[in-house]
C-alpha cells in the first residue's frame, strides 16, 4: 500500500497559499490511491464542495506540480494523470486493456539503471519507467 502524503502540510512548507478550495483537492489527492485524471479529481473534489469548478482543479494541479508536490504522469492514453510526489521512488505498469495501474519498485532495475547512465558517462538523477502489458490470465 502506498504511503499517505499529507500535500496541505507539503504546501505549508512550501509557502503556497491554501484556499479552502485548494485544501480540498489537496485533501483529494493525498486520499487517491490511484493516479486520477484532471476530470476524475474534479468528480471527488466537487462531491465534497460543488463549488470548485474543472478550471480551478486544473490550476491546482499545475500550482502543486510546479511546487514539486505532485507528479505528473502520462500512461500512454493522452490523458494527465496526477499523484502526489511519492518519497520513496516506485514505477509503474499499466494494464493497456484496462487501464489499471500497478506501483512496483525493484531494486535490480534501479541499480541497472544507475549503471546504464555511468557507461554512457552520466550519474542518474531520475528516471522514469512505464511497462505496458495485458494481463497473462486475461480472459479471451
Ligand atoms: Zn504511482
Amino acid at each position: 500500500m502506498r504511503q499517505k502524503i499529507d500535500l496541505e502540510a507539503l504546501c505549508a512548507d512550501r509557502g503556497l497559499r491554501i484556499t479552502d478550495q485548494r485544501r480540498v483537492i489537496a485533501r483529494v489527492l493525498s486520499e487517491a490511491d490511484d493516479h486520477p485524471d484532471v476530470e476524475r479529481l474534479h468528480e471527488r473534489a466537487s462531491a465534497i464542495d460543488p463549488r470548485i469548478s474543472i478550471a480551478t482543479v486544473y490550476r491546482t494541479v499545475r500550482l502543486f506540480e510546479e511546487a514539486g508536490i505532485l507528479d505528473r504522469h502520462d500512461f500512454g492514453d493522452g490523458r494527465a494523470r496526477y499523484e502526489a510526489a511519492p518519497e520513496a521512488h516506485h514505477d509503474h505498469l499499466i494494464d493497456v486493456e484496462t487501464g489499471k495501474v500497478l506501483e512496483f519498485v525493484d531494486p535490480e532495475l534501479e541499480a541497472l539503471q544507475k549503471l546504464i547512465a555511468e557507461r554512457l558517462g552520466y550519474r542518474l538523477v531520475d528516471h522514469r519507467m512505464e511497462l505496458y502489458g495485458v494481463a497473462l490470465d486475461r480472459k479471451d
